[in-house]
This record gives C-alpha cells, structure tokens and sequence, in this order.
C-alpha cells in the first residue's frame, strides 16, 4: 500500500461560482464546483481524485443505502479579510471521523488523504468561501460503503468523499426546545458517540413531534431513565447556572463536540468554572426556580451557538432569561468568530490556513 496518493485532478470547464451569491445563499442546497473522492478496494485506499461537483451512478443494491454503513464528519473554511482561507481545527474531524469508522467496521482514512483532498479541494474552490461577517464554506466530509450486495456484512469497497457548500449567513434563531422522555438518540453501547447516519434519521421522526408541539428540537434523554439531559438535537448542550458552565461528562451516548471542546477551553481560559458531569433536569428546573439558571444553548459546527429560549417538560414551558443577557455564551460565539475571520489572536492555535 503506497501511503501518499496522487490526487488526479479534472477541473470544471467554467466555475459556476458567478452562478451564485455565496454571500447569500441558502445553507446545504447549492454546492461547489468540485469534489474529492478516495476509493478503498482490495484492502488499501487506491486511487484519489478531484472532479467536477456531480451525480454519479450508484447500483441501489450500495449497501450503505441498506445498512446505513455511512459516517460523516460537518466542519468549515473561513476566509478573512485579506482573503485567505483558513480551517478550524481540522484534525480533530479527522480524527473523529476515523473513530467514526471504527465503531462503523469501516476503513479508516490516512491523514495524507484526509487533509490532501481537503486542501486540494479547497484551494480550487477558495472563491466558494463566503467572506461575510457570519459566513463560512461548510465541508461536508463522509465515508459510504459501496459494495453492491444486500447481505448484512462490512462493505469490502469504500469511498470517502468530501462535499462543500456555502453557508452565506448562518445565524441561528433561538429556539424553544422540548425535553424528550419516550424516544431517546443514544444508548449505551451504541453509536451515539460517532456521526454515523442512522443516528440522524431516527431523530427525525421524535424532532417532527416536538416541532408540532411548537417546539424547534427536543433536548434528549439517557436511554434509561430520561432524568438526566444529553444534547440538544445534534448539538452538545450547555447551561449556566449561577457563575459555572455546566455540560454532561463525554459518554458512548454523547458526541464529543469540537464546538464543545473549543467553548470548554475558552471559558477555562477566561477562569471561568466549569463542571462536566451528569445534568438532571431537575436540577436544571430547580435552578430555574431559584433564578441561577442564566443561560441555556446548544453548540456545534452549524450554528456555533444555538440559543435557547424555552425549555418545554411535562407539559409546561419554562422560558430562560433574555438572550442578550447572556454574558458568556454571547461571549464566546464572539470570540469563536473573531478567532476563525482572523480579527483576534488566535492564541490556541486552532486555524490552519490553506490557501
Ligand atoms: C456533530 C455533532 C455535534 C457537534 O459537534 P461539532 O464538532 O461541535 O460540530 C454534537 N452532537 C451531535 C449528535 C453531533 O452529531
């Protein structure tokens, strides 16, 4: 097995770049001019590629579309005044999309294919990268199996491909979440730890419920007793109540957020307190009560900060102190996005410029 691949490249004739406001778009519909794919056949990754953003032909016999043997990763580009393009922290998705493909029986992906394409990629698209205030090339790197079979067994031939799209200006509503206590995301001893697809489709249904109640996401459960909080939709969750930042302790039920650990380090920076631990709702309502409970959000890639406003359980809604109240969380969405534009130091060096 070789382990640097050469990356054939076949450009798009005419960008469709011009096609588009990037600045303006909608978020996860328009996507850019090219795409990187890495095969894996015969037990090593064999050939890598760039190619104009396609459909390509698949057999519906793929076992992923079956099985749901698929991970993904969600991570972004953002470009700076002076135009430079610039990753957060890309090696913890790559990390984390191998731990993905760990659990899933999949190959992992060697760092030179990961970050080669991804560079690659992004240096042909660069004028993709959203320069707005909020705006950012959103990357969507994920692994398929792509055998053509329907027996239940680990696909022996991969690809992983990377996809992107801008995301012109992503702001994120505060939203009213509901706790959920019948249907739950994650289990011990499942896959709720890594961004395998069919953690996602089965969310849908019990995130239809709840939007039908008025709510925009649930905030799930554990699998056993539905007392103590886990994420909130597919975002970590986090609270403030009185001065500490209080989260639940990374579990195989808990995705291990780069959001989360980037806001973690942020307020441990700023000497803040901070406990990792299990959260039980009652101690949230409680809080609540008392009026120590500040703030409430959820945090991921999409949306940095996802404000929450109201907290929906056993039939009653219990609505959270204004958003602009919020000291830290404001605080830290701030410095989050002045850290990726390139307006402050970037003292934990987390940016990676490519381009
Ligand atoms: C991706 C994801 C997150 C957030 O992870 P980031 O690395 O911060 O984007 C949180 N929870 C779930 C379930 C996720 O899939």
């Amino acid at each position: 097995m070789t382990s640097t691949l050469e990356i054939k490249i076949n450009k798009i004739a005419k960008s469709r770049v011009s096609d588009y406001d990037v600045n303006n778009v909608p978020f996860g519909k328009c996507f850019s001019d090219h795409m990187f794919i890495a095969e894996y056949a015969d037990g090593a990754w064999q050939k890598a590629y760039i190619e104009p953003y396609q459909n390509v032909p698949l057999s519906y016999a793929t076992s992923a579309l079956h099985y749901g043997q698929a991970i993904f990763e969600g991570m972004k580009a953002y470009k700076n005044d002076a135009g430079e393009v610039s990753l957060f922290r890309p090696i913890e998705n790559f990390n984390r999309l191998n731990k993905s493909a760990i659990r899933m029986a999949m190959p992992e992906v060697p760092e030179e294919i990961f970050m080669g394409g991804l560079i690659e990629l992004l240096k042909l698209d660069a004028a993709w990268v959203p320069q707005s205030e909020t705006g950012s090339l959103y990357i969507r790197p994920f692994i398929i199996a792509t055998d053509e079979a329907i027996g239940v067994k680990a696909s022996e031939t991969y690809k992983f491909i990377i996809i992107t799209c801008p995301a012109g200006k992503y702001y994120s509503e505060p939203i009213k979440v509901l706790v959920e206590t019948n249907y739950f995301r994650a289990v011990h001893g499942g896959v709720g730890f890594v961004k395998a697809a069919g953690n996602y489709g089965r969310s849908l249904y019990p995130t239809k419920l709840a939007q039908q109640k008025g709510y925009q996401q649930v905030i799930w459960t554990d699998s056993k007793t539905h007392q103590y909080v886990e994420e909130s939709g597919t975002m970590n969750l986090m609270f403030v109540i009185g001065d500490t930042l209080l989260t639940p302790e990374l579990s195989d039920t808990i995705l291990s957020g780069i959001t989360r650990n980037s806001v973690l380090s942020l307020a441990k920076l700023w000497g803040m307190k901070i406990e990792e631990r299990k959260i039980s709702i009652r101690e949230v309502l409680t809080a609540h009560g008392n009026g120590t409970l500040k703030e409430a959000f959820g945090c991921g890639t999409a949306a940095t900060i996802a404000q929450i406003v109201s907290i929906g359980y056993e039939g009653k809604d219990y609505d959270l102190p204004a958003v602009e109240t919020r000291k830290f969380s404001n605080k830290v969405d701030e410095t989050l996005r002045n850290i990726r534009k390139g307006k402050i130091k970037d003292e934990m060096n987390w940016m990676m410029k490519v381009h």
